[in-house]
């Protein structure tokens, strides 16, 4: 019998993802699929659930709704802060994603929507919020996950290796008085190289 994919196997998946607009948002090279453990919410779970069943080598395309996918878009979670409560030299790009962690020690993700002379306009919303989601996939590996994978969550590499963590410079330590957002980011899942984390990924 072949293996399919339920709970508790590791998928490596290569995608191309489209907005309703046909525009691609994201991509895996060829030889560098997205690796998630099933069933352990690595993934938006509009795509999670879709997936199951498939076997190695299946094809699909899979239409996610923004409530399945990074959810509604929420206007109230854009602050507006001065430019002095950011390090001085931290190279601000618009559209960069900035790992923030503010007075109590708590992470949340923003990325940067518009730069003023004295203020910084951030966005705590999903870059991807709001967006119906078109995903085309296919299962390029399926094996069964380790102990390990299992009790972290998450697969670990070819190598049997934990994800690198981002390093600690990476993170912005915000001086505000402001709460920023309630989630607590899992670290390896933050990434300020100015892109969107990979939207297959579900924070
Ligand atoms: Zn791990």
């Amino acid at each position: 019998m072949s293996e399919v994919i339920q709970d508790g196997m590791v998928v490596s998946l290569g995608y191309t993802l489209r907005l309703a607009n046909g525009q691609i948002v994201d991509y895996s090279e060829a030889d560098e699929p997205l690796e998630y453990l099933h069933g352990a919410g690595n993934i938006v779970p509009g795509l999670e659930r879709e997936l199951a069943g498939l076997q190695l080598g299946d094809v699909k395309d899979v239409e996610v709704s923004a409530d399945d996918g990074y959810g509604a878009y929420d206007p109230e979670d854009v602050e507006t802060v001065e430019r002095g409560m950011l390090p001085a030299n931290l190279p601000l790009e618009l559209g960069m994603v900035l790992a923030i962690r503010d007075s109590d020690g708590n992470y949340s993700e923003a990325y940067v929507r518009e730069i003023g002379d004295r203020e910084v306009t951030l966005d705590f919303n999903h870059p991807l919020a709001g967006q119906k989601l078109f995903f085309s996939v296919e299962v390029l590996g399926l094996r069964e996950a380790s102990e390990e994978e299992l009790a972290h969550g998450h697969p670990h590499g070819v190598d049997g290796d934990e994800d690198e963590d981002f390093d600690d410079e990476d993170i912005v330590d915000f001086e505000g008085d402001e709460d920023f957002g309630d989630d607590d980011v899992d670290d390896e899942d933050i990434e300020d190289d100015g892109k969107p984390n990979r939207p297959g990924r579900y924070n």
